[in-house]
């Protein structure tokens, strides 16, 4: 007997499975600007108000699903979900300090973390957010240096942070808005200017976040390019530069930004902001006992800034495990203050929040894998 042929497995009379139709990615929304969004609603025959209303969603109501959009057709919610994500931020830790600050771990999309703090006061909130995972800068006295660059932020990240914080005060029942807004957290934020630049579109959007440009502070180290470039892209802010160095010498040993642009280049790039935008710049000064905080320095800091219209805002130093600084005293930072005042400069001595939880400036560094889910832990009784 002879044994059967197999049959080909495939018959060549079958048909080619159909192509899929070519998708768009499904995107972050709070990538976009209100500009952005208009285009893209006007591009499917939208009006330009239909932005605005997803905007006031987004951002003043922190929605957490299309669904809950009311004021929008449930067919465009429907278009909206198939072409984009809200851009949650996973909550994967929360310290609270002893002086009512909250730090807050964000998990992001590809399970890296990032650190950013919630701070009241009588009457309002200030946050502190974070604009790259890691920093590139290698300052010796900062904490996030030692994670090294990872990667930049997009837009939606860096504005999900604020959005995710209001929403946690909301959720406790606290009233209290988000007054104000500090780029001092992860990263230097002219490291990602234009992820930075469109977030602050967002952030100062009266559809959007609303806060006026006088409440939102971007800190740098002195990256003297993006310094110039704020200047021409005409960028409302207030602008803070951490200083921390009265030598080229002494700035260079702390800070390698200053092996490439010099104290005398940073400080002539904050002179040419144009008048007009050039509101008081805050130079930060970090007190390191024995390294910055000579009283002599307080003076040579006097002769440096002089006709600047600025402020100086001396910072304790919060020490972290491995670091060889120790923190001036409390007193000698006051005489350094004294100093400063008396020759007529504005000078602040910062109290900084969040100590005992490590969510105090330059403390910010994550280095545990993403948790699952919201672990609250009180450090203080
Ligand atoms: N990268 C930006 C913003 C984040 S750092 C910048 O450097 O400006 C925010 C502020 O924290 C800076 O002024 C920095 O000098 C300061 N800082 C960093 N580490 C610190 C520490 N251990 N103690 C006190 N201030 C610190
Ligand atoms: Fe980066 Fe600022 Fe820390 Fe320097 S002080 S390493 S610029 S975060």
């Amino acid at each position: 007997m002879q044994e059967d042929t197999p049959k080909p497995l495939s018959p060549p009379e079958a048909a080619p499975p159909e192509a899929p139709l070519p998708q768009e990615p499904v995107r972050n929304i709070k990538d976009f600007t209100l500009e952005g969004l208009t285009d893209w609603m006007k591009a499917r025959g939208q009006p330009a108000f239909r932005a605005r209303q997803v905007f006031q969603w987004l951002y003043q109501k922190h929605v957490r699903n299309f669904d809950e959009m009311t004021n929008i057709s449930k067919d465009f919610r429907e278009l909206l979900r198939r072409h984009f994500h809200l851009g949650l931020l996973e909550v994967a830790a929360v310290k609270e300090s002893a002086d009512g600050s909250r730090k807050f771990a964000f998990a992001l999309e590809d399970g890296k973390l990032i650190e950013a703090v919630l701070m009241p006061n009588n009457t309002h909130f200030t946050v502190c957010i974070s604009s790259q995972v890691g920093c590139a800068m290698g300052c010796g006295f900062c904490s996030t240096a030692r994670m090294g660059l990872q990667r930049n932020l997009t837009t939606g990240e860096i504005v999900q942070q604020a959005v995710e914080l209001a929403r946690q005060a909301h959720l406790d029942g606290d009233d209290r808005i988000i007054r104000n807004i500090v780029f001092m957290g992860m990263g230097e934020p002219l490291h990602n200017y234009d992820n930075l630049v469109s977030a602050l579109h967002i952030l100062q959007d009266d559809h959007g976040f609303g806060l006026s440009s006088r409440r939102i502070t971007v800190s740098t180290s002195g990256l003297v390019p993006g310094i110039n470039r704020l200047a021409r892209d005409d960028v409302r802010i207030m602008l803070a530069v951490s200083l921390n160095g009265v030598t080229d010498e002494m700035r260079s040993r702390l800070m390698p930004v200053n092996r490439r642009w010099k104290i005398a280049e940073l400080l002539q790039a904050c002179r040419n902001i144009p008048s007009p935008n050039r509101t008081r710049i805050t130079f930060e000064y970090v007190m390191l006992e024995g390294e910055t905080d000579g009283l002599e320095n307080a003076r040579k800091l006097v002769r440096l800034l002089h006709g600047l219209k600025c402020k100086v805002n001396l910072i304790p130093y919060n020490p972290h495990p491995g670091s060889p600084y120790r923190p001036s005293t409390p007193e000698h930072c006051r005489e350094f203050q004294r100093v400063l005042l008396e020759k007529g400069l504005l000078a602040t001595l910062r109290i900084s929040k969040g100590q005992d939880i490590q969510a105090a400036c330059g403390q910010l560094i994550t280095g545990i894998p993403a948790a699952r889910g919201a672990k609250r832990q009180a450090t203080t009784a």
